[in-house]
């Protein structure tokens, strides 16, 4: 067979830049397991991004407590946050509220480019990156990007969780930075809730939160692949996987669709396997350890355009793996602009 014949059954990476599908959005799921690979270091003063229990712990968060919730307090966190707040102690959940929410609003991606940087590029508008953290570095990441010129043609954001960087206009139903004006009537954006970990979320209760899980049930519904990074979805939270799995539908209808979980090395890919088995259909996923051996990350901006040609073309595709690191973000601009102008070029 010469060369000529198997080309027809190639991808390039040339081609696969030049190639623009519009239609069906990737969907990102990130968790708190996200921002720990990208920030092993620390954010920009060095602060480890904590996980919940650890936040309640630096933060003496247990002192608010009553005393008959102390110790339980110490042991679980989140067990006892869900009592205090079935006993409707609302002085005590508001000042665990405010703290927590001073204490994420003050974590700052490092100034050098950063794997959020690197996610945010790899998608494009028609996708979209829903979230569990209440960090502020996904928007943090986007406004820098547009800031600097780089590009604004990003995924849309929706916060599961509510998040310290996102504010709600509840007249208008518009969100947007907090304490920034809402466009429709000036007034600024109010803090959107956060969520914590109790045993029942309701999830209809706070406007912007039924908003954003809106959008994730038609997300889920209309996408062709779907990534997880970094989440693991806690037992506490099967309403979060319960609600989602409403979205994606039957697996027997999402016969072509692809799930992709990303996690720490190490991790228990059987159990990871089993969590997502709702999302996964027959052998359509991958376990991997790395974001940068992922779909996004060996397709960025044309993970539609790969997954089409491999599995409803069944060609050979090429891989355009994003480096893993970028010095600066001169670097980052120069390494995305050919996808970038492909797409304007249309
Ligand atoms: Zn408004």
């Amino acid at each position: 067979m010469s060369t000529g014949d198997l080309s027809a059954y190639e991808v390039t990476v040339e081609q696969e830049i030049a190639m623009i599908l519009q239609g069906k959005p990737h969907i990102l799921l990130l968790g708190a397991g996200a921002s720990k690979a990208a920030l092993p270091n620390g954010d920009k003063h060095g602060r480890a991004v904590p996980l919940l229990r650890e936040v309640a712990e630096d933060l003496t968060l247990v002192d608010i407590f009553p005393d008959d919730l102390k110790g339980l307090a110490v042991r679980d966190f989140e067990a006892a946050y869900s009592k205090l707040f079935d006993q409707r102690s609302s002085d005590e959940l508001g000042k665990i509220d405010t703290r927590i929410r001073e204490y994420f609003s003050s974590f700052e991606l490092p100034d050098e480019p950063n794997l959020y940087d690197v996610i945010n590029l790899s998608l494009r508008d028609k996708d979209a990156i829903f979230t569990f953290n209440w960090d502020p570095f996904l928007v943090q990441s986007q406004r820098r990007l547009a800031k600097r010129g780089i590009t604004t043609r990003l995924p849309k954001l929706f916060f599961l969780h509510g998040n310290v960087a996102v504010g709600f206009c509840t007249k208008d139903s518009t969100s947007g930075l907090v304490g920034r004006p809402c466009s429709r009537c000036h007034q600024p954006f109010s803090p959107s809730v956060l969520l914590f970990p109790v045993e029942h979320k309701d999830y209809q209760s706070d406007s912007f939160i039924a908003r954003e899980w809106e959008a994730a049930r038609q997300y889920f519904r209309d996408c062709f692949m779907l990534s997880v990074f970094g989440y693991s979805a806690p037992t506490t939270d099967q309403e979060a996987i319960d609600l989602l799995k409403k979205g994606w539908g039957d697996i027997s209808e999402r016969a072509m669709e692809q799930t992709e979980i990303i996690n720490r090395p190490g991790a228990d890919r059987d159990k990871l396997r089993q969590t997502w088995a709702p999302f996964i259909h027959t052998h359509h996923y991958d376990v991997i350890e790395s974001f940068y051996d992922s779909f996004i990350a060996k397709h960025p901006r044309r993970t539609l355009e790969a997954y089409w040609n491999q599995y409803w073309e069944a060609k050979f595709i090429s891989d355009n793996t994003v480096p893993q690191q970028f010095a600066t973000f001169e670097e980052v601009a120069a390494w995305y602009k050919p996808l970038l102008d492909a797409e304007t070029a249309q």
